[in-house]
């Protein structure tokens, strides 16, 4: 089982982004960083500092692209509205 970096859009995590769990694409520290600091914020972060692979112990894979990454990640995050940014109340609230 592999799981998405909710930030940058990686596909192969190891475990979920969550518990100390560090993302080698863009290096998120799940649990940390995102502690007051939500996912868009981080993403905006690292895409303004060039969206570099961070990882300096495994290299980037070489299907590795942070664009394409970046949108399928728009994709996803669409579909899931409250993955990031909202509380856990007001689940079942619809926007218009
Ligand atoms: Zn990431």
């Amino acid at each position: 089982m592999e799981y998405t970096c909710p930030v940058c859009g990686y596909e192969h995590l190891e475990d979920p982004a969550m518990d100390d769990e560090i993302c080698p694409s863009c290096g998120t520290h799940f649990g940390y960083h995102d502690y007051n600091r939500t996912h868009q914020q981080l993403r905006n972060a690292w895409h303004e500092s060039g969206a570099k692979w961070w990882s300096l112990e495994e290299p980037s894979p070489s299907y590795w692209n942070p664009e394409i990454q970046l949108e399928n990640l728009s994709r996803l995050v669409e579909e899931i509205p409250n993955a990031t940014e909202i509380n856990t109340e007001n689940t079942n609230s619809v926007k218009n």
